[in-house]
């Protein structure tokens, strides 16, 4: 067998996304952390984040965190604990002043403030009207994010290992001692043995056919959990976002909504105003990409197809507020300067001019609600009675605190990246003083060595890329914007006949260095495993509620339904339900109208 290297941490950090560099921050002020990143860190799916950061600073009109919890907890459509809301919307103020002195460069108000921007759901609750809370940098608010950490972490000394593949934890008992890796350039395995282990690998968007994730969103790290006892929560809630870039998926930020952009169909009518007539184009996603699809089912679509405009044209939008009631107006110059990326993108992808024209856009698949399941602190939860797993903790997308329940609003990705990031570090930096490095159990790495083996020499008839794409199609058609018992099962049985074909994958490529092909492969493992888990908990959720839209059962149930749902892998493969109670709060769950 190949020699391991073996590396020896206070903690490991795995992801350098905005929560990963988040906690390596403040882990690193008092203990030895080591991040490790499948990517170069500033590659991170962080730096694609377009719209903003939300926080109740209330610069430009009244606003509180209050106001601000409420919203997300209605966003949630009351799945969302509403103690871990209330830490969010309270620390998401203070944290956002200290990105500011880290340098972060965000657009300001004419008085000099930090400028806020308007975002689907965030509202002030007396009025009902949108409220400017969504903090910017033009349109690269995430990419700022990401460089400001990173800058950040390299002054502080944190330790990074780039291209460094993680395939395994390593738990015994109820604790864990570490992790394998892949370094990519070479091929070889690696152990990092630590006294706590955080996982912000981030998404996976990467299960459905149309989806504004990156290429790496493979969602590796709730995967390892799910291999090594640890449930994946609220599985079935996956946010699909109004405005992707029809066919390609790219993302078009809820910010040209914000900023006054609207959603036409085929007859030019601005049907949000049917389904949301108090804050129509800036309800919640879920709300928004339910109506696009109702309308292009009632063949309301552009041209026939399957998809409706967004029009950020200064003609269309002036009219809207005009005919709102507002008194601002845009120009050409404000929109170049408000959302240069945007406007880049469409003209590079879509031959589009916005400033000319409107565009073509569907909803595209997004953004993990569930995930691995935490405390405020960011440690692990093993089951429906909070048992804490020993050194585990799991931050970012991959994890389920819950502050987004069935759907998230714009801004709060970024915003639970560095206020729960932020707590993970900081509770790990405690935790590593008060315990001893335990020994690592014998031939730690075996058993991925040998998985990755089997991969590298199978010569069955398959191709990884063809399993890839009948998953996506199969997610696509069946556990989508909406979904029956019908659909799901299909896609379930299919699930279950391409896990039964992923064992007769050949991969081309059977040397080490830089092999994509194997770790393509192992990330399809990964994606196949997730798709059927979140199949699996919408099948038995027989209610509809945010992201999880049932025709066959329309309405929300909170007599039976008000619960997280957990997902275990047990030890023969066969995956278990259990549920746990939603934390409730100021906020008693009432009909949702927008
Ligand atoms: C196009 C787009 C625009 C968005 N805009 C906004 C917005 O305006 N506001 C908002 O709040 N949210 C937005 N979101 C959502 C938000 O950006 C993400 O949810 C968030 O950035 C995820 O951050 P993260 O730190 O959890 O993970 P990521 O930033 O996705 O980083 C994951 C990290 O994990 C590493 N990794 C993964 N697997 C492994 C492995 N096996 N081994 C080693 N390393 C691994 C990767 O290398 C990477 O460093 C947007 C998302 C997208 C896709």
């Amino acid at each position: 067998m190949a020699t391991v290297k073996t590396h020896t941490f206070d903690a490991v950090i795995v992801g350098a996304g905005g929560a990963g560099l988040m906690a390596a921050l403040y882990a690193s002020r008092s203990a030895n952390v080591a991040v490790l990143s499948k990517l170069y860190p500033t590659r991170s799916h962080t730096g694609a984040a377009q719209g903003g950061v939300g926080a109740a600073l209330g610069n430009m009109e009244e606003d509180k965190w209050e106001w601000h919890a409420y919203d997300t907890v209605k966003g949630s459509d009351y799945l969302a604990d509403q103690d871990a809301v209330d830490v969010l919307c309270q620390e998401a103020i203070d944290v956002v002043i200290e990105l500011e002195h880290m340098g972060l460069p965000f657009d300001r108000f004419p008085n000099g403030r930090i400028s806020q921007r308007r975002f689907g759901g965030h509202t002030n609750n007396d009025t009902q009207k949108p409220v400017m809370r969504a903090c910017h940098a033009a349109d690269r608010t995430g990419h700022m994010i990401l460089q400001t950490l990173y800058q950040q972490c390299i002054k502080h000394n944190v330790n990074f290992y780039d291209e460094f593949h993680v395939v395994d934890l390593i738990r015994v008992g109820d604790s864990v001692r570490g992790v394998v890796a892949v370094e990519i350039a070479t091929g070889d395995f690696h152990i990092f043995h630590s006294k706590a282990v955080m996982f912000a690998t981030g998404g996976w968007g990467r299960c459905w056919e149309v989806t504004s994730n990156a290429h790496s969103l493979t969602g590796d790290g709730a995967a390892i959990c799910l291999r090594r006892g640890i449930p994946l929560q609220d599985m079935e809630f996956f946010q699909f976002h109004p405005t992707g870039i029809f066919k390609l998926g790219i993302l078009i930020t809820e910010g040209v909504r914000g900023e006054g952009g609207v959603l036409l169909n085929g007859k030019g009518e601005r049907f949000m105003t049917k389904y949301a007539p108090t804050i129509k184009d800036l309800a919640s996603r879920d709300v928004v990409s339910r109506a696009i699809y109702l309308e292009i089912q009632a063949g309301n679509g552009v041209n026939g197809k399957n998809y409706v405009h967004l029009d950020i044209t200064p003609e269309t939008v002036n009219r809207y507020l005009a005919e709102d009631g507002e008194t601002r107006r845009i120009d050409r110059e404000y929109i170049e300067a408000k959302l240069p990326d945007i406007a880049d993108f469409t003209r590079t992808y879509l031959g589009v001019d916005p400033v000319k024209e409107p565009m073509p856009i569907q909803p595209t698949a997004h953004y993990a609600m569930g995930g691995i399941p935490t405390d405020v602190d960011g440690r692990v939860l093993l089951n429906a009675d909070k048992e804490v797993l020993q050194g585990m903790y799991a931050a970012g997308e991959c994890a389920c605190v819950s502050v987004h329940g069935a759907n998230r609003l714009g801004t709060n990705s970024l915003t639970d990246l560095v206020v729960f990031g932020r707590r993970a570090g900081q509770h790990m930096a405690k935790l590593v003083q008060t315990i001893d490095l335990e020994p690592l159990p014998a031939n730690a790495a075996a058993e991925v060595i040998a998985a990755f083996e089997r991969i590298r020499h199978n010569t069955g008839a398959v191709k990884p890329y063809e399993l890839r794409q009948q998953m996506q199609q199969a997610m696509t058609t069946g556990v989508s914007v909406f979904r029956t018992e019908q659909t799901i099962s299909k896609t379930l049985d299919t699930l279950n006949q391409l896990r039964a074909a992923y064992q007769n994958i050949q991969i081309q490529d059977k040397g080490k260095v830089f092999n994509s092909d194997l770790l393509e492969a192992w990330e399809l493992g990964c994606l196949l495993e997730l798709a059927e888990v979140t199949a699996v908990s919408a099948l038995a959720r027989q209610e509809s509620r945010g992201g999880h839209a049932r025709d066959d059962f329309p309405n929300r149930d909170d007599q039976n339904w008000l619960t997280h749902t957990l997902c275990h892998k047990d030890a023969d493969g066969q995956y278990r339900l259990t549920y746990k109670p939603v934390t409730l709060g100021r906020y008693q769950p009432k009909a949702r109208v927008y």
